[in-house]
């Protein structure tokens, strides 16, 4: 069925493209999501045959996986602040006083610290995944996407329903274990930069996320 949809770039991940599969070894594969819920979102695939049909939660409780786990995301960080860089940095604020230090005569013997992209990108599981097969969402911060078109979309990546990889081991009573009963997905939208609420009006929040992106872009 489509909930299986992830089990073929696990299986024969070298008949993909790199603009499908990123890169794969032995233990992961790295895509890029086929319906991106931020400007950049890319899915970790774990290919141990024990764990892959696992809730992630159940997955994690096993301590050596769990920190194989977050050595190959922390990877995944790095490649995709890269990524990013390489599709903003030239707008952004800092890489431009960047730019003017180095092409001062004579140049400061200190340049100033271009910006820091890991700290723009999130990862992290839901607590009630749509597919089967275990994986791990690395995305930019922004949440800005065409696909982003549901309600559920956005509050799926900006409220606990969204638990981030480092939140692992969880607590046996974390709240989080429960999600449905919490009502993540129906809670109210919040801004992921500024905080604003928008109640329930999803068109109102799209329209606030382009802003808030642009803005995020230049920082
Ligand atoms: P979940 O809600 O299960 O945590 O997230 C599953 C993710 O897989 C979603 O972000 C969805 O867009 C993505 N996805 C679903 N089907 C496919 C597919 O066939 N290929 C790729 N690359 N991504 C998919
Ligand atoms: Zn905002």
């Amino acid at each position: 069925g489509v909930r299986d949809g992830l089990g073929a770039y696990i299986n024969k991940p070298e008949t993909y493209t790199p603009d499908v599969v990123a890169y794969y070894d032995e233990d992961f594969v790295a895509i890029h999501d086929m319906f991106p819920k931020s400007s950049l979102h890319l899915l970790l695939l774990p290919r141990d045959q024990t764990k892959t049909r696992l809730h992630p939660f159940d997955a994690f409780e096993d301590a050596e996986f769990l920190a194989n786990v977050k050595a190959e995301t922390q990877k995944l960080r790095t490649l995709a602040a890269g990524e990013l860089r390489r599709k903003y940095g030239k707008d952004s604020a800092q890489e431009q006083t960047r730019q003017a230090a180095l092409s001062a005569d004579p140049p400061p013997d200190e340049l100033p610290q271009g910006r820091d992209w890991e700290q723009e990108i999130v990862v992290g599981v839901h607590a009630v995944p749509s597919m089967n097969h275990l994986h791990v969402h690395v995305l930019s911060v922004d949440r800005y996407s065409e696909r982003l078109k549901h309600r559920k979309h956005y509050n799926s990546f900006s409220t606990p329903f969204f638990v981030p990889i480092d939140d692992f081991p969880l607590a046996p009573d974390d709240e989080r274990r429960r999600p449905t009963e919490a009502g993540y997905l129906k809670r109210d939208f919040a801004c992921w930069r500024c905080g604003k609420g928008f109640g329930n009006r999803f068109a109102e929040l799209k329209q606030h996320l382009e802003q808030e992106f642009r803005d995020w872009k230049k920082l």
